[in-house]
């Protein structure tokens, strides 16, 4: 189901952003589509697989994300991918945002590079961050989480085509409509046809009468609005959530980028978290130490008795199996950890002392009268 973007560029899951790169520009190389030879078609289905494999892998954010979630998790591949490339005509068209990829490009195709021009030279708008805190338990068990965020969405005045709402549209005459400005380069790859956008209608095709006058002509305006997001159960800190689609609208009608939400976990009094498996500590009598005993313990889960055997000595730890976070995407769960802390008493009634003194007689100790110190 999900892809293993690993394989798709042979390399090992350790591997670091160095040796990423240098896999994906070899297998880009090998299967470019204007320098492969044999299935042309086989090619380019190859080349892109390999150029979404590296959109992931390439950005140490988005890694990590596939890493903890994969691909199948949360929005990866599916439609989204690196964003249209297109092939048929000939020329190089930089839909999307190619993000940390861009670079390369540009440096592969022998400089210049594509802006983000997508078809019909609409801008996808911009991807955003924002950070989202939860309690502890709410990343045990998962909850969905509401949050306002300003940003700029689709102009509801003109509905993002940019144009006051009767106002009369002209085909733009630099472009003819077409949004794009083509030119030919050589490249290393030989001729190659390269498509910027119009600068005179920015690539809608349309020039309008008037523009909007909420937007300016932009097809974009900011506002405030509520974002919910589904955290899944067992979320880490520091995991990062990707909203497809949810970051800020695109210009003239082009797609919205896409909004990462960068979780914070609160930190629980009674629990600490490593990987799955959780940590506590529960103090306990040195006389159900001593002899053994059924002891309450808190999880996340509630109490649970815990079996302490006879002579359990301080800061001993037991393991509650399955009792830790649940593992993202999986029905498993670590463990609990929970470390005895055994309490001496500071005071003793009479009854108890005359105990202790036959208990010392018991075991040959002679207890100096009155304490070491009187
Ligand atoms: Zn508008
Ligand atoms: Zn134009």
């Amino acid at each position: 189901m999900s892809k293993d973007y690993y394989e798709i560029l042979g390399v090992k899951r350790d591997a670091d952003s160095d040796e990423v790169k240098k896999a994906f520009r070899r297998k880009a190389r090998e299967y470019h589509p204007d320098q492969a030879r044999g299935d042309k078609k086989e090619a380019e289905k190859k080349f892109k697989e390999i150029s979404e494999a590296y959109e992931v892998l390439g950005d140490k954010q988005k890694r990590q994300q596939y890493d903890q979630f994969g691909a199948s998790g949360q929005n990866f591949g599916g439609g989204q991918g690196p964003g249209g490339f297109d092939f048929s005509g000939g020329g190089f068209n930089f839909g999307g945002d190619a993000g940390g990829f861009g670079d390369i490009f540009e440096t592969f195709f022998g400089g210049g590079g594509g802006r983000k021009t997508a078809k019909g030279g609409a801008m996808r708008g911009n991807d955003l961050e924002a950070q989202l805190g939860i309690k502890f338990e709410d990343s045990i068990f998962g909850t969905t989480a509401e949050f306002n965020l300003t940003r700029a969405l689709k102009c509801s005045h003109c509905g993002g085509n940019g144009a006051e709402p009767g106002s009369k549209i002209e085909t733009c005459k630099t472009c003819k409509g077409t949004g794009e400005v083509t030119t030919t380069r050589q490249t290393v790859f030989g001729a190659m046809r390269h498509t910027a956008v119009c600068g005179d209608c920015e690539g809608s095709g349309k020039t309008y009468e008037k523009k909007c006058s909420v937007c300016h002509g932009t097809g974009r305006e900011r506002k405030a609005e509520k974002v919910k997001v589904k955290i899944p159960a067992g979320v880490n800190d520091g995991a990062v959530i990707k909203l497809a689609g949810q970051g800020e609208a695109g210009t003239h009608g082009g797609p919205s980028g896409d909004l990462f939400i960068h979780i914070r976990v609160e930190a629980s009094r009674e629990f600490e978290r490593k990987g799955n498996d959780i940590y506590s500590t529960q103090k306990t009598s040195y006389i159900q130490a001593t002899l053994g005993d059924e002891i309450p313990v808190k999880t996340v889960y509630g109490d649970v008795k815990l079996r302490i055997p006879a002579g359990t000595q301080s800061h001993q730890i037991f393991k509650l199996k399955n009792h830790g976070a649940p593992r993202l995407n999986t029905s498993e769960k670590g463990d609990h950890l929970v470390k005895i802390l055994v309490e001496i008493p500071k005071k003793l009634s009479r009854k108890e002392k005359d105990l202790f003194e036959k208990l010392a007689q018991e075991a040959g100790i002679k207890i100096k009268k009155g304490g070491l110190f009187e």
